[in-house]
């Protein structure tokens, strides 16, 4: 790709850890196709340059004061971000644009939930890409969030939390995104506004693979957004390209691998929220109950703010396991994941997790919290049916029976049997011929016939 050497993009995520990982291993994939990379970044959940020596990094002066960070609206918290990056990335893409010492800058890769891009990019003449860091198929049914409104599904009913959404199969009103720390109609401003971004950009990459979510994305490209271009290029951290470190925010505790060096192949269970998800601390204690009473051993990622309140461990609670039990605060994820030692993830559902389980062929229990992660908890669980659901509430009993089903019984023989056919195709994607090989050589062409 000798075009694009020489040309410089300008990538700039939502300052939160599930939408910068991929917009890092972004990077690394476009560099390896010959482009210059500059990150752009608020001093909010800073990135540590030494990452990523291969690209340049730019530190904007957008910072949240603790009360302001600890804003459990979506919405508001999202409208404070977008509201003070407008300036302070105004002035730092004067600064980049005009600086003849670096190469020519192609175009601007974003997060569609940082909205003001859009004017900024604008007023630079500079085309904008967006990065849907999430899933196709949630993204279709964000896409249709005006439609469910005016079939009724919208705002979510409690009393029709089981019926199927007929318009959006394999859907049940259950599934449809929703935030409790959110209300409906800001909720739903928040949805409509990003899933309108892509209308006014000059395309739209999806961390997916055709195989995997193919329905989702016929429909987006030919309800959604029939005149803009969709890369499912993902996913992005198996490309041979995508060297792997480090780029969360919280330190990696190593101790995890070499406690999953001492345990039998595919016999532990591993259980992470990732980095937004709490829980309150009656469930945090059926949660150590229910993996204590599985017997079967297990790494849990226990996070500081994942619990609402205390973390009410019973005294000696790791220690009555004899060794059974592992936890850390914060794991190095994908390692673990494609450990051999690892037979299940028990996971919130965040796309980057579920898509990295899929990628490791792991087996899921999932247990989504909000946002997309119903929807993806759905695919997991009814159309690629590599996992089972937590269907009855967070209560030991119910966490061993689906722990066992899962690693133990028949049915979850199938389970995990098809987890390693649906690997094998994430594998394939990626390959000189897949359909992810080809969109990104697709994206790189589209760049270079956009670029300013
Ligand atoms: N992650 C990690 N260590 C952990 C938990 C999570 O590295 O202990 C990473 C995980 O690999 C994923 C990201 O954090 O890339 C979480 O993103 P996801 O979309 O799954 O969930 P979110 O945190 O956005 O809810």
């Amino acid at each position: 790709m000798e075009q694009s050497r020489g040309l410089r993009l300008i990538l700039l995520p939502l300052p939160f850890q599930g939408h910068i990982n991929p917009m890092l291993e972004l990077g690394n994939l476009l560099h390896s196709k010959g482009f210059s990379i500059t990150i752009v970044h608020t001093k909010f959940n800073s990135l540590n340059p030494s990452s990523h020596p291969h690209f340049t990094f730019h530190s904007i002066p957008v910072d949240l004061s603790e009360s302001e960070a600890s804003v459990k609206e979506a919405g508001r918290l999202l409208s404070l971000i977008n509201a003070k990056c407008v300036e302070p990335f105004r002035e730092c893409l004067v600064t980049l644009l005009s600086d003849a010492e670096e190469d020519p800058v192609a175009c601007l890769i974003s997060d569609p939930l940082l909205h003001f891009t859009r004017s900024v990019a604008e007023s630079f003449e500079l085309p904008r890409i967006l990065l849907r860091t999430g899933g196709a198929a949630s993204f279709a049914v964000y896409a249709a969030f005006p439609l469910l409104k005016e079939k009724g599904y919208l705002p979510i009913q409690d009393s029709r939390l089981e019926e199927p959404v007929t318009e959006l199969s394999p859907f049940k009103v259950k599934d449809l995104p929703r935030m409790d720390t959110c209300d409906p109609e800001s909720f739903y401003q928040l949805i409509t506004n990003m899933a309108n971004e892509p209308k006014a950009s000059s395309g739209l990459i999806f961390n997916t693979f055709e195989d995997l979510e193919q329905h989702a994305l016929a429909t987006l490209r030919q309800d959604s957004y029939p005149n803009i271009p969709i890369f499912p290029i993902g996913p992005f951290h198996k490309c041979d390209a995508a060297p792997s470190s480090s780029t969360g925010l919280l330190e990696e505790d190593q101790s995890c691998i070499s406690w999953l060096n001492t345990q039998a192949p595919k016999s532990v269970v591993y259980v992470s929220f990732g980095s937004i998800a709490a829980v309150k601390e009656a469930q945090f204690l059926e949660i150590a109950w229910g993996l204590a009473n599985s017997n079967h051993p297990f790494l849990w990622v226990v996070r500081p703010g994942l619990v609402h309140g205390s973390e009410p461990l019973p005294d000696g609670f790791l220690e009555s396991l004899n060794g059974r039990g592992h936890i850390v605060k914060w794991a190095p994820q994908k390692q673990v994941l494609a450990h051999p030692a690892v037979g299940a993830f028990w996971t919130h559902n965040g796309w980057n997790s579920t898509l990295e389980s899929v990628c490791e062929g792991v087996p899921m229990i999932c247990m989504p919290c909000f946002s997309d992660q119903m929807a993806n908890a759905r695919y997991v669980s009814h159309v690629w049916k590599v996992g089972v659901q937590i269907e009855h509430g967070i209560e030991r009993a119910e966490i061993e029976r689906t722990i066992n089903l899962l690693m133990v019984e028949k049915e979850g023989e199938e389970i995990r049997d098809r987890a390693l056919k649906l690997m094998e195709k994430a594998n394939l994607c990626l390959k000189e011929g897949g359909s992810s090989y080809r969109s990104l050589d697709g994206l790189v062409k589209h760049i270079l016939s956009i670029k300013s």
